[in-house]
């Protein structure tokens, strides 16, 4: 009886040692749940299911009903709706078991593979048993915990209930693909689609990220079309195979599917244009196509980082024909290249660009529809005919946003603060502020308030009210010189605007005309970030680019520009 004990577990290991190597997934311990490692490794094998003929048909049959029960997603991936559920299934269960982030919760993964045994008292000894085994292998995945450890834990939950769940696979294989455990992955794949009848889409990115970095690429590009039949991929799912094209030499795939995800209107991530510019060093060609990403950054107002300013640099180097020099610059504060002594883009928008900005966002922002869901029309008239009977503004404040960059509690002395320091710039200021700002409290002195109204013009919108409105009005009323205090984005109002150029104008009047503090402590002179004479955008003219970008490590706010450049000139 023992020998052929030992066979069949010979057998079952044979099926599932690409998954489970048992010299360091401790399987020893299987020869005395024979009968349950026989389920165990169908549900782990892909090939030979006639070769478990000794097991119970009946009791099979069973347990794939059960595993067919658990399964989150019953329905085709690829039917109408699924992608709805799948984002409330898992939400559902992020709010049922949010087993990231809370510290109570967390299991400690071993350090080395354990036995089914030691899984069993680890789980016992645990203060939490329920879900152990997800548990366990979301802190691994947290962790980066050898693999060999992860399969340890797959094969004692096999054993101990006969099957494994889609999630507790799903965590594996985000293990695998991480720490990029090619054969596992491959694996996996069998696996899963011998067991389950559709993957979900996270199951597919994952594949499609594990497939894209072997020789196995071009089947990457067979799931991304199977997720295409239901699905928008992800800006991720194309990063992922167009890597996996250029890393296997196939530039002409790669550019396919970077116009594929262009025309789609995702926005790709740093690491794919990376990718293509590291296929222009190696392939020659394209050139057009690595000059119009660069032009998507300067209209899109991104800012490539270190690494992607890198190889942008390498491949210009390795243009043949055309010598172009290229450098790493700063600017100097008259907005000329250190390096090449060229004369960056003015920060001013010309006469006519800013009557064209200021049309537009008078009428697609202010008078748009949406605005009245932020004001009402009536509140939106009387402050029009506030600012015609005030003198135009120097500088126009958004109070409450001001207000709250000091300490909570406070919040009447840093508006003075700023207020005054503005006075005495002899500044015209307009502060818009919102009703309840004027009720005394502990935040909203009375005589703190009662200085900022001698001080400023002050207009108060009603609670409910957004300033933003109110301050894009205020300011562009006021004329070109008129700048505007905020630590907000106003990004709603980008997208309210019409078209491309007029969003462009918008961010680039914007940072032309955004004060920002650079620090502030209560007390002290309040100082404000000098608004730059030149424009941070990635630039050309035709003979040199400049394209800033953002250092490793370097932390900016989202309304901070970068101070590094890359200055690239040809050679004449
Ligand atoms: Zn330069």
């Amino acid at each position: 009886m023992s020998s052929l004990l030992i066979l069949k577990t010979r057998i079952c290991l044979k099926y599932i040692s690409p998954l489970f190597n048992p010299s360091t997934a401790g399987f020893t311990p299987l020869n005395n749940v024979i009968s349950k490692l026989s389920v165990s490794s169908r549900l782990l094998c892909t090939k030979g299911g006639s070769r478990h003929a000794g097991n119970n048909r009946k009791e099979d049959r069973q347990r794939e009903f059960n595993i067919r029960e658990r399964l989150p997603f019953p329905k085709s991936v690829f039917a109408a709706g699924t992608a709805k559920r799948t984002a409330e299934y898992q939400k559902k269960r992020a709010e049922e078991e949010p087993d990231f982030p809370r510290k109570n919760k967390r299991v400690e993964p071993p350090d080395h593979p354990l036995t089914a045994s030691e899984w069993k008292s680890l789980k016992l000894t645990s203060p939490n048993p329920d879900r152990f085994d997800v548990r366990m292998m979301s802190s691994m995945l947290a962790d980066g915990t050898d693999i060999n450890v992860a399969k340890s834990l797959l094969a004692y939950v096999a054993m101990d209930t006969g099957t494994l769940s889609y999630e507790l696979l799903l965590r594996y294989l985000t293990l695998c693909v991480g720490s990029g455990h090619h054969s596992e992955v491959f694996d996996m794949y069998d696996i899963m689609r011998s067991r389950f009848r559709t993957l979900d889409t996270g199951a597919s990115s994952l594949f499609i990220k594990g497939f894209s970095r072997t020789e196995r690429w071009k089947e990457a590009l067979t799931i991304l079309e199977n997720i295409k039949r239901a699905i928008t991929p992800s800006p991720r799912n194309y990063g992922d195979t167009i890597a996996g094209a250029v890393l296997h030499g196939d530039g002409d795939t790669a550019w396919a599917l970077y116009a594929e995800l262009m025309e789609k209107g995702l926005i790709p991530n740093q690491d794919t244009w990376q990718a293509l510019f590291q296929c222009g060093l190696s392939h020659q060609g394209h050139e057009d196509g690595l000059q119009s990403i660069l032009l998507h950054l300067r209209d899109n107002q991104i800012y490539p980082e270190e690494t992607l300013a890198k190889d942008i640099k390498a491949w210009f180097d390795s243009l043949p024909e055309q010598k172009w020099i290229g450098s790493w610059s700063t600017v100097d504060p008259r907005g000329v290249c250190r390096s090449c002594q060229a004369e960056l883009e003015s920060i001013q928008l010309s006469r006519e660009e800013y009557a064209q900005l200021k049309d537009r966002v008078m009428g697609d922002v202010i008078q748009g529809r949406d605005v009245f869901n932020k004001t009402t029309p009536e509140e939106l008239e009387s402050f029009k005919n506030f600012v015609k009977r005030k003198p135009a503004f120097d500088v126009v404040i958004d109070g409450l946003n001001v207000a709250n960059i000091g300490i909570k509690g406070n919040q009447s002395q840093t508006l003075l603060e700023v207020v005054s320091e503005l006075e005495r710039q002899g500044l015209v200021i307009l502060v818009l502020g919102r009703k309840h700002m004027q009720r005394p409290s502990r935040s909203w002195d009375r005589h703190d308030m009662s200085l900022v109204q001698q001080k400023a013009h002050c207009f108060f919108t009603d609670n409910i009210s957004e300033d933003d409105p109110f301050l894009l009005y205020a300011t562009l009323h006021s004329g070109n010189h008129c700048n505007f205090v905020s630590r907000d984005l106003m990004r709603d109002h980008k997208a309210c605007l019409p078209d491309g150029a007029t969003r462009r104008l918008f961010f680039k009047w914007q940072r032309g005309h955004q004060l920002v503090l650079s620090s502030y402590t209560p007390g002290k002179r309040v100082r404000f970030q000098r608004i730059l004479s030149y424009d941070t955008i990635v630039q050309t003219n035709g003979g040199s680019w400049h394209i800033p970008y953002d250092e490793n490590g370097a932390e900016r706010c989202t309304y901070e520009v970068p101070q590094k450049w890359l200055c690239l000139t040809k050679a004449k």
